[in-house]
């Protein structure tokens, strides 16, 4: 005997949305079939669930429908699907944040048939599968959630606004298209379709895969703010690579200590340099010889100088110019020269060290450091700029991408 298939409904789920802690207001959301009996129970019997209009933010007491204690006082809104953030019907619990009463609020509604906790994720995931919002777009929603400085904040939110799946959108209708003139041309090919069709769709693919690989050839722009960029820095034992790092962090971060060779790990501090995302490295002095934990100490440090999107080499002045070969090799147009302890010492421009211009600080007194976070920071601002067109933010957009490309050039390549 067959069975009919009962539609399945989907679980009516619940959770704190707002962060966990004690707070002024703290937010829970209840989305599915069953959150207008959630707000309608909560709102107590012959309470005034009749005053909720959709998306109006209503003030009234809240109890516990089983036993009918009271709760809370706070404001409600209730937003009835589609026109929600998951595209089901919404209600929203502004409450006190305080733990007792956010755990009398998720009890109640844990008790009532029906609903139950939600996983993580599990609203963006249902926006995501009502059409609500495209993948890219949830993907900006969670970078926006995660984002710590202003230039990670702007990219999230167009990514979120849908800046990147638009131009996506249009690329994928621009294949179908020219997909479907390719197979037109194979399946009607007696019949009288222009000649021009197939070269028309080439022309089309081949305007496509040169509009894929100048998108893909961004210097991972988008990849590096989403991640943050890497500086590392690098230099002689005792330049005061330490110091400087102290000096940027503004907060001892990095252990200084007079004798050569102490910082034998990797040492990082995360900056927001100019509303851009940086990870700083202190790395071990770079010098020949010394014990065996230096010199593992000294390979991570070339390992993490050569991983880096920017390196500052720092020089102590003092010592300066007769400044290490191994460190001088390093110096490269991805480096800024810092010659440090211009307090002992200043230098007499031009401040050159390897055919690039230097910048002369004071770890000790921060003379000069506002100018070198000025040029980092522009550096960094560079290689992030997002201001034009939208950028990838991700590999998996990156592999996407280019295993769109490859076949793309396949077609291109003809059959073979
Ligand atoms: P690192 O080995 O390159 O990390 O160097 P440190 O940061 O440990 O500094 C080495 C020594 O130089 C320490 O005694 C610091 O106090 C000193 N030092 C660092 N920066 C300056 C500076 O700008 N001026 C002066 N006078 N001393 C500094």
């Amino acid at each position: 005997k067959i069975m009919a298939k009962a539609p399945t409904s989907p679980a009516t789920i619940f959770a704190l949305a707002s962060g966990g802690g004690r707070a002024g207001v703290a937010v829970i959301r209840v989305s599915g079939p069953l959150a207008g009996a959630a707000l309608a129970g909560m709102m107590g019997k012959g309470g005034k669930s009749s005053d909720t209009l959709p998306r109006r933010a209503v003030y009234t007491p809240l109890y516990d429908p089983e036993g009918g204690d009271g709760l809370d006082d706070g404001l409600v809104i209730w937003f009835p699907g589609p026109a929600s953030f998951t595209g089901e019907d919404v209600a929203e619990f502004h409450v006190h944040g305080g733990p007792a009463v956010i755990a009398g609020v998720l009890e109640a509604l844990s008790r009532m048939e029906g609903l139950r906790l939600a996983e993580p994720g599990e609203f963006t995931r249902r926006a995501f599968e009502n059409g609500k919002m495209d993948l890219t777009a949830a993907e900006g929603l969670a970078d926006l959630i995660e984002a710590e400085t202003a230039a990670q904040r702007k990219q999230a939110l167009r990514q979120l606004e849908g800046e990147l799946g638009r131009v996506y959108e249009a690329w994928r209708e621009r294949l179908l298209s020219a997909l479907s003139h390719s197979e037109a041309a194979i399946d009607f090919s007696d019949e009288d379709l222009p000649d021009t069709i197939v070269a028309a769709a080439a022309a089309e693919i081949a305007s496509l895969e040169q509009e894929i690989v100048a998108h893909l050839t961004d210097k991972r722009r988008g990849e590096r703010l989403r991640d943050g960029c890497l500086i590392a820095i690098i230099g002689p034992p005792n330049a005061g690579k330490s110091s400087l790092l102290n000096c940027l962090a503004r907060r001892d971060a990095a252990i200084v200590s007079e004798v050569a060779g102490t910082t034998r790990d990797v040492i990082e501090v995360h900056l927001d340099l100019g509303g851009y995302p940086v990870t700083v490295a202190d790395t071990a002095g770079l010098r020949d010889g010394g014990d065996a934990i230096e010199v593992e100490g000294i390979r991570r440090a070339r390992r993490k100088a050569e991983d880096s999107d920017l390196r500052l080499a720092v020089f102590d002045g003092v010592a300066w110019p007769d400044a290490d070969p191994s460190t001088l090799g390093l110096v490269d147009v991805d480096t800024l020269v810092v010659i440090n302890k211009c307090d002992l010492a200043k230098p007499t421009p031009p401040l050159e060290v390897a055919g690039q211009p230097a910048l002369a600080v004071s770890a000790l007194t921060g003379d000069g450091i506002d100018t070198l976070l000025a040029a980092a920071a522009e550096r960094v601002g560079a290689m992030m700029d997002v201001g034009g067109s939208p950028a990838l933010t991700r590999t998996r957009h990156r592999e996407a991408l280019e295993e769109c490309r490859d076949a793309l050039a396949r077609y291109l390549g003809g059959p073979g």
